[in-house]
């Protein structure tokens, strides 16, 4: 059963509207009809990760076909590094996520992992390959250790244990009274917003995937919640190919690169000195953000 459960990692971004962040199975099932339309290249081979460069070279993608949304992107995300996305709301940046998980197939252009096209290689070893942390965290109505192991299928207890421990969720799990044995979810007990993300960090972790995607949250975490989940985020993204989906510009800065979307097109990209000195698009954003925060609003997306 949990083969079946794998092509669901991107549940998070369909599932945006589902408020309390738990679902049954049947509403998973209707989820998976959403993306038939996705299918294996005939005599598909397996991707191959070496050492996980992640390209995307002329990307055009639309939902409906009068109405393109992305028209020509190009990304070099090289191995191991960390390269943001950032740029106003509805520019494209959660659709970007979508289509390197493959979850649509492009228009135009093509995405390549060490050299190979996405859409060339198995979907199941696409996504065995990328690991997503995604905005709102789906949990299912079962223990909390089987959420974490649904990462991946035969992940041992010792390998879930250091995966709560790498998503600084284990002292957590050890205060409940069943320990990794009580059930969450619904009809289980709930979590908070940072804890459900701490369990897509430890899910993440036992997967261990080469090419990760962190659709940073939207939704209001306290400020220290907040950054102590971005410190979990940075250390779990070292070593490893990252794309931030980022609607927070804080939380950007340390990225190898920011690629700025603006209605569809790369408008600019650098490292943040870099976009601020350029004065464009980026650099209004940040300002924008900076005086917001002194005059101690809530922290607004960067949109
Ligand atoms: P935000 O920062 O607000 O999350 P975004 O940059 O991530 O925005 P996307 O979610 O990628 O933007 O959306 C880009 C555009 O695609 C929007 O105009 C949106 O309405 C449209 N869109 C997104 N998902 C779908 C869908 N499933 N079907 C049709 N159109 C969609």
């Amino acid at each position: 059963l949990s083969q079946l459960f794998r092509p669901l990692d991107m549940l998070g971004f369909v599932y945006r509207t589902i408020r309390q962040g738990v679902i049954d199975m049947g509403s998973m099932f209707d989820l998976l009809d959403t993306n038939a339309e996705v299918k294996d290249a005939p005599g598909a081979q397996p991707l191959r990760v070496e050492r996980g460069h992640l390209r995307l070279e002329g990307v055009h993608f639309a939902y409906d076909p009068d109405r393109e949304i992305l028209k020509g992107i190009d990304i070099d995300v090289p191995a191991g590094s960390t390269v943001a996305v950032v740029g106003p709301s509805g520019a494209g940046k959660s659709t970007l996520a979508r289509l390197i998980f493959r979850f649509y197939d492009l228009t135009g252009g093509r995405i390549t992992i060490d050299g190979q096209d996405i859409a060339q290689v198995t979907q199941a070893s696409l996504r065995a390959a990328i690991g997503i942390v995604p905005q709102d965290t789906v949990l299912f109505n079962d223990t909390i250790g089987y959420n974490i192991a649904y990462g991946r299928e035969g992940a041992t207890q010792d390998e879930i244990a250091d995966a709560a421990r790498g998503a600084a969720i284990a002292g957590f799990i050890q205060s409940l009274p069943d320990g990794f044995d009580t059930r969450v979810g619904e009809r289980g007990l709930k979590l908070s917003g940072g804890e459900k993300q701490r369990v897509a960090i430890a899910r993440t972790l036992v997967k261990n995937p080469p090419v990760l995607i962190l659709d940073e949250a939207t939704s209001a975490l306290d400020s220290r919640t907040e950054a102590d989940i971005q410190a979990t985020l940075e250390a779990i993204g070292r070593g490893r190919t990252t794309i931030v989906i980022a609607h927070r510009l804080s939380t950007v800065v340390n990225a190898d690169r920011i690629v700025v979307l603006e209605s569809g097109r790369v408008a600019e990209q650098g490292t943040h000195s870099q976009l601020l000195r350029k004065r464009g698009l980026y650099a209004e954003m940040w300002a924008r953000q900076a005086q917001e925060r002194e005059a101690g609003e809530d922290p607004v997306p960067a949109e």
